[in-house]
């Protein structure tokens, strides 16, 4: 029998991963209990009662003789229920937490009658400010190029907890730094922290936090694998690999040895191997320097688990981008429409607009405290002109004034899809041949969409809009 067999667990969060959480626990005998602020949330777990888990609503403590509570990730350590679990002094953890040690119960299992070896898979996990989706999808894709059993999972969106007991061989986990906030003895084959800006903070409080919560990645590792162009990925390596693990690092410059690096238009590896071609800078896409990085890091660690070069070329070129990542929704006169949406922080903004030399910026929303002085200052000189969308937009206004006072800044005032219909259309007055219409907003979406999709969806929408003459132009 499993370690869960007839433990008493609070799975703290009916979302996603709770119910994955839950359906996992009941499968491995425990009792399981499931709360959650929202009852309308709650119902949408009721098929989990005839397997015998109870639904309790705003539970503020755990019922007494709780033995482990499971949270979810988005869960704030200070919200009643959790300050209470450990105020009782019961186990709290997450649940890629709980996936890991599910994994872990498979080492005692015998080999099964399929022939499928036996034993935990190997955990390959990425996690960083910007770029996690990309490279997971990247390494995921590299993989199945060279025959590996391979399943992207975590912050991705399939639970871990679901991947693992799907039995895939490998995991490519994308991991939040509120997943690995609650991520005790995780310990993947191999992992990378892409890189570290502000972002998140009013959850971890402060950007050494929001660090440390992300080095907690390197914990047990074999190959530690860092970016040597990002000095807070080179510094949480330090801190978080164990002293017996390999160090790898990659950069967009010539590799030294040891490292994976970017040269005559190729991507190189001189850790794996010595000086060996992995594929052309052309093989990645969408094209721009932040996703050569997170193709390099991809290669990094489908390289640590041994696939073959050649895999990572043709992983490259299969690999199907995100939505709302850089993607170009038009082309007209000579001038590109490029929804990133998903640039919800000003590092990803940054990377956003350096793959353009000519842009016409769509920004503003919700900032999470971050600060936009830096941003507008680099890319200034690239700016043709800019429209401000959403609640914080007089930050970015004022930055603007300071750092590139002769680039034309007009703002919308309304929220939703009209107010990103007169964004376009405001941009296409300063769009000249040659430039971007880059939406890439610096700043979360939830002051006037659902979600970053929506915000997406809506600018491609606008775009077609405007582009097609069905309104006139401003
Ligand atoms: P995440 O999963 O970490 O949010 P994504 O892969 O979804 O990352 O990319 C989100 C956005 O971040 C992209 O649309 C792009 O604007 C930006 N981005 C992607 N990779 C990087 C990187 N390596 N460095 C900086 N910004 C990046």
């Amino acid at each position: 029998t499993g370690r869960f067999e007839g433990l008493r667990v609070l799975v703290a969060g009916a979302g996603v991963s709770g119910r994955s959480a839950a359906e996992a626990l009941l499968a491995a005998g425990a009792s399981v209990t499931v709360s959650d602020a929202s009852s309308d949330r709650l119902v949408a777990l009721a098929s989990l009662q005839a397997q015998g888990a109870e639904l309790v609503p705003g539970l503020t403590e755990p019922p007494e003789g709780t033995d482990l509570v499971v949270t979810s990730p988005g869960w704030r350590p200070e919200s009643p229920l959790l300050a209470a679990t450990v105020a009782a002094g019961v186990e709290l953890i997450g649940e890629v937490e709980l996936a890991w040690r599910l994994d872990q119960e498979k080492a005692n299992e015998p080999a099964d009658s399929t022939g499928r070896p036996a034993g935990p898979a190997t955990w390959l996990a990425v996690t960083g400010t910007n770029g996690k989706t990309t490279t997971v999808g990247m390494l995921e894709s590299i993989l199945r190029a060279d025959g590996v059993d391979v399943v992207a999972c975590g912050n991705v969106g399939l639970p871990v907890v679901d991947a693992v007991r799907a039995g895939h061989r490998v995991l490519a986990v994308e991991l939040s730094s509120f997943q690995l906030h609650w991520s005790q003895t995780v310990a993947p084959h191999a992992s990378v922290v892409l890189n570290l800006a502000a972002d998140h903070l009013d959850w971890h409080g402060s950007l050494d936090a929001y660090g440390a919560a992300k080095a907690r990645v390197y914990a047990g590792n074999s190959v530690a694998v860092h970016n040597a162009d990002d000095e807070w990925s080179v510094r949480l390596a330090d801190a978080g690999a164990p002293q017996q693990a390999r160090r790898v690092s990659f950069t967009l410059s010539d590799p030294a040895p040891g490292v994976l690096g970017v040269e005559s238009g190729a991507l190189v590896d001189r850790a794996f191997g010595d000086r060996v071609r992995l594929a052309a800078v052309a093989d990645v896409h969408p094209a721009g320097p932040h996703n050569v990085a997170n193709a390099l890091a991809a290669a990094s660690l489908a390289r640590a688990y041994g696939v073959e070069p050649e895999a990572v070329a043709e992983g490259l070129r299969s690999f199907q981008p995100g939505a709302h990542r850089s993607v170009v929704v038009a082309e007209s006169a000579g001038v590109s429409y490029v929804d990133d949406s998903k640039a919800t922080n000003p590092h990803a903004a940054d990377a956003a607009l350096r793959a353009h030399p000519k842009v016409v910026w769509i920004a503003g929303g919700l900032l999470k405290g971050a600060d936009v002085e830096d941003l507008v200052a680099a890319n200034a000189a690239r700016l043709a002109g800019v429209v401000l969308i959403g609640r914080d937009r007089a930050r970015f206004a004022e930055a603007l004034a300071r750092h590139a006072p002769d680039v034309p800044v007009r703002e919308v005032e309304s929220g939703d899809d009209a107010g990103m219909l007169a964004a376009v259309r405001l941009a296409g007055e300063f769009a000249e041949p040659g430039c971007a219409v880059v939406l890439a907003p610096a700043a979360a979406s939830m002051d006037m969409f659902t979600d970053y999709a929506h915000r997406g969806r809506a600018f491609a929408d606008a775009v077609r809009d405007v582009l097609s003459g069905a309104v006139a132009p401003a």
